[in-house]
């Protein structure tokens, strides 16, 4: 397999703790990455995203009964 970030082949048997990137380096980036991408959908699409929250608690409460 290959890492996301930086297309460096990955051995898997090697580094569990950051699969399926091949370092915690690249890990990071791309969590810094979603980070990033979350914060512009909220900024953009606020009423979308609380939609998506109630939609989510209801079916929460559906589960619960
Ligand atoms: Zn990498």
């Amino acid at each position: 397999m290959r890492c996301p970030i930086c297309h460096k082949t990955v051995d898997p048997d090697e580094s569990s703790d950051s699969l399926p990137f091949c370092s915690m380096r690249c890990k990071m980036i791309d969590a810094k990455r979603w980070l990033c991408e979350e914060y512009a959908i909220e900024t953009v699409n606020e009423d979308e995203l609380e939609k998506e929250i109630l939609k989510s608690e209801e079916f929460q409460s559906e589960e619960d009964s």
